[in-house]
Formats: structure tokens, sequence, C-alpha cells
């Protein structure tokens, strides 16, 4: 009876034994199948694989798993405005201009702008209606006209004067506030046809040069105007020059966003823009999106590429 019950003993502490070899392998299988003991072997630290899980899906970190070990990808993660459908480019970009900082190089990639002017460029999608975009890396066709082109009073427009209905509603309703604190608005130029925006271009580009002609303005189907979603605003005081040192472009700078318009060629942002500066330039882009633009101090073309693309 003894000898019996030991055999029991034995072959239970022998089951008990093999049930913990199975479970530790499975633990082990389970283990080097998960993404942190994978990213370990890659080269990621603890800490850059908490940052990669917390920004990335699953399927963008697969993608990560195919490449080779680099920092740069953590440090363009915490970017604002990462696009992870740019990350090869960013990385690309990142090896040859080591002395650009993380944030421009975002920027760069995002808005094109690390491509020469007028290269690759896109037909633009009017589907996004009053979020179009023109740039130098986007156009719209030559016999492209908006189909809801009004005239413009000339309470607030110099004569021959049209935009898109949504333009002249809410440039109307803008006129009337900064009326309201002194100021009169006026539109000096508005909807531009394909063969004006030309016209305009190439007497530009005789008179001075190509590159100071891409300085001041669009190349034909490359300009918002043509979309009707542009108004060249000053003051009834003054006209392009010296708008900017007028109070009324002071009031613009910090109203026009609450009516659907932004300064589209703003201080400081020509390396995104393409464009010198233009206090009297306006887009409309509706409230929503130029209050965001305003407060966080971005371009078009910026909110355009991570927003809407
Ligand atoms: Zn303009």
């Amino acid at each position: 009876m003894k000898k019996g019950k030991l055999k029991i003993k034995n072959i239970l502490i022998a089951i008990l034994i093999l049930l913990l070899i199975i479970f530790g392998a499975i633990k082990y299988i389970i283990h080097i199948n998960t993404d942190e003991y994978k990213l370990k072997q890659i080269g990621y630290s603890k800490q850059e694989t908490y940052l990669l899980k917390e920004n990335l899906n699953q399927e963008q970190i697969d993608i990560i798993l195919e490449k080779e070990y680099s920092n740069t990808i953590t440090d363009l993660i915490q970017e604002k405005y990462f696009l992870f459908k740019n990350l090869d480019t960013y990385l690309e970009y990142c090896k040859t201009n080591k002395n650009t900082n993380i944030t421009d190089v975002i920027t760069k990639i995002n808005t094109n702008t690390h491509l020469d002017y007028y290269t690759n460029i896109k037909s633009t999608d009017l589907s996004k209606d009053t979020l179009a975009l023109l740039n130098k890396y986007y156009k719209v066709d030559a016999d492209y006209e908006p189909e809801d082109l009004v005239n413009m009073s000339l309470s607030h427009a110099y004569s021959g004067h049209k935009t898109r209905q949504i333009v002249y509603t809410n440039y109307m309703k803008m006129c009337s506030e900064a009326k309201k604190d002194g100021y009169t608005l006026v539109t000096i130029s508005s909807y531009r046809t394909n063969s004006f925006q030309e016209a305009l271009y190439n007497d530009y580009a005789n008179k001075n040069s190509v590159a100071y002609a891409d300085s001041i303005s669009a190349r034909p189907g490359h300009s918002e105007h043509q979309l009707g979603l542009a108004l060249d605003i000053v003051s009834i005081n003054s006209g392009f020059g010296g708008f900017e040192e007028t109070e009324e472009y002071l009031w613009l700078k910090d109203n026009a966003h609450k009516y659907g318009f932004i300064v589209r060629y703003p201080e400081e942002k020509e390396e995104i823009t393409g464009y010198s500066f233009e206090p009297w330039h306006y887009r409309y882009v509706g409230v929503e999106v130029a209050t965001y633009i305003y407060e966080n101090n971005i371009t078009f073309d910026e909110y355009y590429a991570f927003y809407i693309e």
C-alpha cells in the first residue's frame, strides 16, 4: 500500500513539473512575439518603446518593426504635425540635412517645400470646396470658374469685383463689424480668371525677374483668387502700399478669423507659403478653420496637409 501511494505521488509531481514546463514555454513564446520584445531586439530602449506604442497604431508599429533602429523616429513621432505616411521622406531628409530641427523637417515635408517650387504639381481637390488648396504645388485647371460668383457692392469694393457667395456674405458681415469700430474696408482685388492671373504674373516676370514674380504673384492656375476664395482688402484711405501700417490692418489681423478669413501669406512664414508677407491678402476658409489657424499660428498649407489632405 505504501509503495502504491508513493507511485501516485511521483506521478503527480511529474505531471506538475510537466505543466510548469509547458506553462513556461507558452509564456516565453508569447513574450518573444510581443512588440516590446521585438522592438528591444532592434535596439529600442524601454522609454523609446513606450513612446512608439503610445503614438502609433498596430499597423504602424508593424512597419517600424521592418525598419532598422533609428532614434530619429522617436523624435519625429512626438511632433504635433507628424504624419506617418511621410515617415520615409522625413528620415531621408534628416539624413542629408542634419542641422535642420525636427519641427522644421516636419513642416517642410508636409507642405512640400523641401521640393523646388512648381515641381511635383498636383491638381487640387475641388470637392474640398472652401478648403481647396492652391499653392506652388497645387493647381486648378485654366478653365475653372466658380459657379456662385456674385457682384460685390460698391460700398466695400472698387468697381467690377466678384467673389463666391459664401465669401461675400461673410466679408460683408466683417465689413459692418469693422465699420462699428470706425474702419472702412474695401476690396481692391477679388476673383481673377486664369488669363488675368497669367497677364499679371508675366508682367511682374518681364519687368523684374521670374524669382521676383514668384515671390509676390502666383503663376496662372496657382492663385486662390481664381477659386473666388481670396480677397485683397485695404483701407479706404490706403492702397496696397502702407496698408500694413494702418489700423484697419491691425483690426483685420485679430478679427478676420471670426468671419472665416485668414492672412494667407503671413509675416515670417515666407519659407512655408513661398510668398512675401501680404497684409492685404485674405483667404476664406470658414470660421472654424480660420480660428484654428489664427490660434495656432500656422499657415493654411500646414493645416491642409495635416487635417484635410
Ligand atoms: Zn491677393
